[in-house]
């Protein structure tokens, strides 16, 4: 087992790391930089180094600083969290050229499912199902795009094969539309991750977002847990997920779960990543991506399975085994996780950073808390906006429901805007207490209204 782990992050999810760490016994260092010396995972860690300037590109996306660090501790592996450098080809290869290891999967791995449309490609032969869409990338000035489109049939959605986060999307509802959403995407792409290879599928009516974790290790065991349903987004990015999902009962689940098994098993996966699919509502589902790290939404997989995810793949990076399968999982309850950002939802969410002048979590049994917030604590403007993420465990769904609007009403965060009340009212919505969702709910529920 490691004896001293990096952790490349900040905010809540180094926080999450750094217990888990401190939990199996292995010394954490904390990078930060200038201006996160406050931050929480830096008074939290055994060890602490300064990266850089705030802008991420001079700190958190600063390879050789990050590198140097680990070296200068003595780490011997790296946890990326998410985002920043957690899914950076190049970054997970000069760990292993250092010697470090690379808490995550191999560069080879996160190339293959990086790139969407080689994904696509690749679950196609396996025989997992993809949504009806183009082979390989297209242009504004494929003379071939309209009769394609026609083929698949209005409304597509163009999409960036090097897509995160939401970013290089567009909805496209007739044929006078394509060629500039092509060209818009594709320079959202080129901006947002530096390749505007874009491509287009059927934009699906209602689906939802219904996603599996999966865990392999050495021996090639691949594991599924059971699904969360993170319909709840804004602008395609997830804002409330759960699990287990109320459109999958138990023959579902294993044929979904299967299928992602089947996903992970064909780029030999070993660690913990997230098979993602679109399910309509006849049931279809289809491959959307597989994301290959820890994720925002893994709590409530947590908190329903009772197995520690972190130190799941902490525990496979250090070249250890699984020794349960898919089908020896009991789900206890319903779990449900919000994302409380630091945004006016007032004022189209634009961020709101600024000093936290007081801070009050909610607790009390089956409610955890993930953050790096307290009372004082001034959120610089060079980050993701993510505050908390408070998730509540309990029986049945309408339990957790009870038990999420109670917490929230106690959450206070003041001396900033938060997305909070946005969250109170969908817990108030009657068709979301129904667990009638999908991924347009948002706009079609709240921000109508
Ligand atoms: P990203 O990698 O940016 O998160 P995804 O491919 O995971 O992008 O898609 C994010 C969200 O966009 C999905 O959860 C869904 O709401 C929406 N979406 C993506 N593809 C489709 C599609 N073909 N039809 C309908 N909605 C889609």
């Amino acid at each position: 087992m490691f004896k001293k782990v990096l952790v490349a992050n900040r905010g809540e999810i180094a926080v999450r790391v750094i217990r888990a760490l401190g939990e199996m016994g292995i010394r954490s260092v904390a990078i930060h930089s200038e201006v996160d010396r406050n931050c929480l995972h830096v008074e939290m860690a055994d060890e602490k180094i300064c990266v850089g300037p705030g802008p991420s590109l001079e700190s958190y996306l600063n390879i050789p600083n990050i590198i140097s660090a680990a070296l200068i501790t003595k780490a011997d592996a790296i946890h990326p969290g998410y985002g920043f450098l957690a899914e950076n080809i190049y970054f997970a290869q000069v760990c292993g050229d250092s010697g470090i290891s690379f808490i995550g999967p191999t560069p080879d791995t996160i190339k293959k499912m990086g790139d969407k449309i080689a994904a696509r490609q690749m679950m196609k032969k396996l025989g997992v199902p993809v949504v009806p869409g183009t082979d390989g990338p297209v242009t504004s000035g494929d003379p071939d795009i309209f009769k394609t489109a026609k083929k698949i049939g209005y409304p597509i959605i163009v999409k960036a094969s090097a897509g995160g986060g939401g970013k290089g999307m567009r909805i496209v509802k007739s044929e006078d539309e394509l060629k500039d959403a092509l060209d818009i995407a594709g320079g959202e792409a080129k901006k947002a991750f530096g390749n505007d290879s874009v491509y287009f599928e059927k934009y699906l009516d209602e689906p939802r977002h219904v996603e599996f974790q999966i865990l392999g290790d050495k021996k090639g065991r691949i594991v599924y847990l059971p699904e969360r349903d993170c319909s709840i987004q804004r602008r395609h990015q997830k804002l409330v997920e759960e699990s287990p999902s109320t459109a999958v009962e138990r023959s579902l689940r294993r044929k979904m779960g299967k299928t992602a098994r089947l996903a992970a098993a064909g780029v030999k996966y070993r660690t913990v990543g997230t098979v993602e699919f679109l399910l309509d509502k006849k049931e279809n589902f289809y491959f959307m991506e597989m994301n290959t790290r820890i994720q925002v939404e893994h709590p409530v997989t947590e908190m329903i399975t009772g197995i520690d995810l972190v130190k799941e793949q902490i525990r496979l990076a250090a070249g250890e085994t699984l020794d349960y399968d898919s089908d020896d999982i009991k789900i206890n309850g319903h779990a449900i996780e919000c994302r409380i950002n630091a945004e006016d939802p007032d004022r189209d969410f634009i961020p709101s950073p600024g000093k936290v002048e007081r801070f009050i979590s909610p607790g009390g049994m089956g409610v955890r808390v993930e953050t790096h917030l307290y009372s004082g604590y001034i959120i610089p403007s060079f980050y993701d906006s993510l505050l908390a993420k408070v998730i509540v465990n309990d029986k049945t769904r309408k339990a957790a429901i009870a038990k999420m609007r109670g917490a929230l009403g106690e959450m206070k965060v003041e001396g900033i805007k938060t997305t909070l009340p946005l969250h109170k009212r969908i817990f108030e919505n009657e068709d979301f207490v129904k667990g009638d969702v999908y991924t347009n709910f948002l706009q079609k529920h709240i921000f109508s209204i």
